[in-house]
């Protein structure tokens, strides 16, 4: 099956030991439908798996990689880190 969406993560993360699901998004409140992620069966965290937000000049994470630009609850824009690997979070600063 093909998907036009392509895929962040080459091979599935892991986390607390075991490999995380890929499940798609169904809820529409926070315009996050039909987005691909996975997610830990044991510690309820997630990451998204596209390209959303993640744009050449952003941020470098803790992981030396690109961050994701996301919108966060109080309508904040955060980068975190892509893959959900590290802590890092820095505010959106308009030059
Ligand atoms: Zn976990
Ligand atoms: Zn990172």
């Amino acid at each position: 099956m093909q998907s036009a969406i392509p895929h962040f993560f080459s091979r599935t993360p892991w986390c607390c030991e075991s490999r995380m699901t890929r499940r798609q998004t169904r809820d529409n409140s926070k315009g996050n439908v039909n987005r691909w992620f996975y997610a830990c069966r044991e510690c309820r965290s997630m990451v998204f798996d596209d390209w959303e937000g993640i744009r050449d000049g952003n941020p470098l994470c803790h992981c030396d990689e690109i961050s994701r630009g996301q919108v966060e609850r109080g309508d904040a824009y955060v980068f975190r880190c892509a893959k959900g690997q590290c802590r890092f979070r820095e505010g959106f600063e308009e030059d």
